[in-house]
């Protein structure tokens, strides 16, 4: 349940809704989905020079992106999605990355 430490009092009403047996989401933030994009840029760039199971790891984190939106923010959850099955459908696919962090954290700064 990582996080740029915005949403920690969140995690004891997670945990309660858990012990509960009620579904349990993670809060949205924008930052932390797009630091997950960053990282996947990163393990791409990696994949290439000798680490071809790095294409997993920032599928991963792709995935980790969709879920940091998911609860509030749908639309940017669909973008990252779509990137990230062109991305399936063709492991050397170019990724607009930039476009991509602009759109969910653009307005953050
Ligand atoms: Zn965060």
């Amino acid at each position: 349940m990582g996080c740029c430490g915005e949403n920690r009092s969140h995690l004891r009403s997670q945990y309660d809704r858990f012990k509960r047996g009620e579904p349990v989401m993670r809060e949205s933030c924008r930052e932390c989905a797009c630091k997950h994009i960053a990282q996947a840029r990163v393990l791409l760039l990696e994949k290439d020079k000798g680490y071809p199971a790095h294409y997993w790891f920032a599928m991963g984190h792709l995935a980790e992106a969709e879920d940091e939106l998911v609860k509030d923010f749908p639309e940017e959850t669909a973008l990252v999605r779509a990137e990230r099955l062109n991305l399936q459908k063709n492991r050397d696919y170019e990724m607009p990355f930039a476009d991509l962090i602009n759109a969910i954290c653009g307005e953050i700064g």
